[in-house]
């Protein structure tokens, strides 16, 4: 599908919006539940529309042959592998070229790395799995955030992602106390060793662990791409979703 420009995607989404509210919104006299249930309906469906958009629009031309990201040798296309991947909005269905470079005996999709996609949900949505995973039993998460967000997760996904950013966490502190020079620009204020071993394990944090749970999903947000030493989602090797789950969901 050939990407789309600004001009044409803001056409798009304010004819699309239109008729969702032509056919969504109701007539006469409203109670505010009903109010609230229509507007968060149609949010998400704008929501939505406007990520699929956006995610398509850095879907790269289809090519025979892409440079690896790892050795720069030209690897073929092989086919179409799709990822669902998770976002603060829900789950989106990518359809990925996958080429495999022979060199390296590894696979990579384009798309993947004009995303960042480096795991199959985003870092915010990791960053609250995390911070909920940490504070409660790991059992309750899936549960509040389908009812605030609509998003569905697996009690595994919050375990394996909060001990992940857990140690993600830790490797940065261990790093930055190794080599001060290179301090990550914003570092976890309230990071501290002790509550850091609790984290990693899963275990509820001492207090009310906001100053670290905060630390996680702010660094994740602050810090600009390609830039050194951190943690959040930093944990995989480059060149985007590796092979070992080119085809599944977190
Ligand atoms: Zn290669």
């Amino acid at each position: 599908m050939p990407p789309l420009d600004r001009a044409a995607l803001k056409a798009q989404l304010l004819r699309e919006y239109a008729a969702l509210l032509e056919e969504r919104l109701p007539e006469g006299s409203l109670t505010l539940e009903e109010i609230e249930t229509v507007v968060e309906e149609l949010g998400r469906e704008q929501d939505r529309r406007l990520e699929e958009l956006l995610i398509q629009e850095q879907t790269p031309p289809p090519d025979n042959q892409v440079a690896c990201p790892r050795c720069q040798v030209p690897a073929p296309y092989k086919r179409q592998v799709p990822l669902e991947v998770l976002t603060i909005h829900g789950p989106r269905r990518l359809l990925r070229r996958w080429h495999h470079c022979a060199r390296c005996r590894q696979g990579f999709a384009p798309l993947d790395l004009h995303l960042h996609l480096e795991k199959p949900a985003t870092r915010q949505v990791r960053a609250w799995q995390a911070k909920y995973g940490s504070l409660d039993a790991f059992a309750t998460v899936p549960e509040l955030l389908a009812d605030l967000r609509g998003l569905v997760v697996s009690a595994s996904t919050v375990e394996r992602t909060t001990l992940e950013v857990g140690n993600a966490l830790l490797a940065a502190e261990h790093a930055a106390r190794a080599a001060p020079e290179e301090r990550p620009a914003c570092p976890p204020a309230s990071f501290s060793p002790r509550r850091s071993a609790g984290f990693a394990r899963g275990a509820p944090v001492s207090g009310d662990g906001r100053g670290l749970l905060s630390s996680a999903g702010g660094m994740a947000q602050r810090r600009q791409p390609g830039k050194a030493a951190l943690p959040v989602g930093r944990v995989q090797s480059r060149g985007g979703v590796s092979d070992a789950s080119e085809g599944r969901a977190g």
